[in-house]
């Protein structure tokens, strides 16, 4: 024991000890001139366990409380954060086709939740009119293009009825005749293309057997390019006939199809192209593939941004309108199109719309 003990004892008449369990108590009696040092130790065993005990009961307890902690904690967060995950699922839910929908609003409650959905719904309603007013332009821009169109052609039909066979008016009204067609070519694409793009008209909504959809894109390329080479792979297609039923707009859907065809016949100049007719477990996918001049790399992001064209494509003519046309329609279908391309090699189109089994 440390002499600070003893020392202790002898001059203050007691001290206590404790070292390793066992406690000492020292106490100094004097007699007859002697003194006399009596040192006495044991060792608590009851206490030693009652803390052993004590120190397993806290953890043991601790562990209890950390679990109650965790699991409430968690229940607790789930329930504060529901009306959060709500509104997320409700925003996730809103795109440019039904911008109309609008956040619930529980008006029981004035918390800042009800604040964020209100302000939502707010900035919402800011952006369906800017679309409105967007969508209105470009439409209503491409009707009144229409009247003066159709009149100089009638003009130019008129003109060429007078002019005779040949001769430089004759050329000209030629030349009127076929530049209002390309016109009015167009203008019917930015004004489908506007009504794509906005609210998607549900009419005239049907179910569709894909199949028969590529025949008659068929059809039409053949009447449009009659020299065309292209040739429909029926090997992969499910022998399951409901795995090839979508619901959709037949006319649209057969203009988003003719739209890549054309193109693929266009950029190869007419070599052979390939549509082949599949189904995964949820789409049917259509794939068009051609052997032309591709798409450069670094431009890919761009093909369905309106009037963008390839730096690739300066000897074909086009606008730059049928793809973001044709997107605009698959996505209203709750399709999506994928596009692999390679410069010099040939492009494939990839187009999956949702089955509607
Ligand atoms: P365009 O009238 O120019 O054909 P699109 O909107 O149909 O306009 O296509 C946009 C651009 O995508 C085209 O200008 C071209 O660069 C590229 N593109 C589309 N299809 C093909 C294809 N099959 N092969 C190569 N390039 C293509």
């Amino acid at each position: 024991m440390p002499e600070t003990f003893y020392n202790q004892i002898f001059t203050t008449g007691s001290a206590d000890f404790f070292e390793k369990d066992t406690s000492y108590v020292g106490r100094r009696l004097s007699r007859k001139n002697e003194n006399i040092m009596i040192i006495s130790s044991a060792v608590d065993l009851y206490g030693l366990e009652e803390m052993h005990n004590l120190k397993k009961l806290l953890f043991i307890g601790f562990l209890i409380a950390m679990v109650f902690v965790f699991t409430f904690g968690k229940l607790f967060a789930k329930q504060i954060f529901l009306p959060i995950r709500r509104i997320i699922r409700n925003v996730n839910g809103i795109n440019a086709h039904n911008l109309h929908q609008r956040l619930i609003i529980d008006d029981s409650s004035k918390d800042e939740i009800t604040d964020l959905s209100l302000t939502f719904n707010n900035m919402l309603n800011r952006l369906e009119i800017t679309f409105e007013i967007q969508n209105n332009f470009v439409s209503n821009a491409s009707h009144e293009f229409k009247t003066p169109l159709t009149i100089i052609s009638g003009e130019a039909q008129l003109g060429l009825s007078q002019t005779g066979q040949t001769g430089v008016a004759n050329d000209s009204f030629q030349t009127i005749l076929r530049e209002s067609e390309k016109l009015e070519h167009l203008i019917n694409s930015m004004l489908s293309l506007a009504q794509t793009g906005f609210d998607g008209k549900k009419d005239q909504w049907d179910q569709l057997r894909v199949d028969e959809l590529v025949l008659s894109v068929k059809g039409t390329v053949d009447q449009i390019i009659p020299k065309n080479n292209v040739g429909i792979n029926f090997d992969d297609m499910p022998e399951d006939e409901r795995k090839l039923v979508v619901i959709g707009n037949e006319t649209l859907l057969r203009a988003a199809f003719t739209n890549i065809v054309l193109n693929s016949c266009k950029y190869s100049d007419n070599k052979p192209v390939e549509i082949t007719i599949s189904a995964d477990h949820k789409h049917v996918v259509v794939e068009i593939t051609d052997h032309g001049i591709g798409i450069p790399d670094r431009e890919m992001a761009q093909i369905f941004v309106p009037f963008f064209r390839a730096s690739n494509t300066a000897k074909y003519k086009g606008y730059g309108i049928g793809l973001p046309l044709t997107n605009n329609i698959i996505k209203m279908h709750q399709g999506s199109i994928v596009v692999n391309s390679s410069v010099g090699v040939g492009t494939k189109f990839i187009v999956y719309i949702p089955v509607s089994y």
